[in-house]
């Protein structure tokens, strides 16, 4: 496994910090997020340390992305929110307001989210 010892989400896939996993599939994985910002907010990562954040892609990078999506996709549906819709966001290092630099995709919903900001 391709993971950083000192990552917090790398030790969410290894098991050493706890989490509630809601998905998993042999590459990526899901679990809530410890501050939710809406009553359903997930965190869809790959267990690799593969990618920092969207600004970090290479080529060759892109399925990855859209399997996070589609797990994403999957998620809203199995809660229940994909007919009212939800929100997937990547933030993106410092003024995207990334704090965990192993990518992640939240998905939140649950209520209406509004205009972002
Ligand atoms: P970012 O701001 O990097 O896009 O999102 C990182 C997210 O990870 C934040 O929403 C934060 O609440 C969440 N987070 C940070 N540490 C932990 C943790 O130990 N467990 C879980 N489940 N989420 C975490
Ligand atoms: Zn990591």
């Amino acid at each position: 496994m391709n993971q950083l010892p000192e990552c917090i989400f790398c030790q969410i896939a290894a098991g050493t910090i706890p989490a509630t996993v809601v998905a998993d599939d042999g590459e990526l994985m899901a679990f809530p997020d410890i501050r939710p910002k809406a009553p359903i907010h997930l965190l869809i990562i790959p267990k690799e340390h593969v990618l920092r954040s969207i600004a970090d892609m290479t080529d060759g990078q892109e399925a990855l992305l859209g399997r996070m999506m589609a797990m994403a996709k999957r998620l809203a549906e199995e809660n229940g929110i994909a007919a009212d819709g939800y929100r997937l966001v990547f933030n993106v290092r410092q003024h995207g307001g990334q704090e965990v630099d192993h990518i992640h995709l939240h998905l939140l919903g649950g209520q209406s989210l509004g205009p972002l900001g």
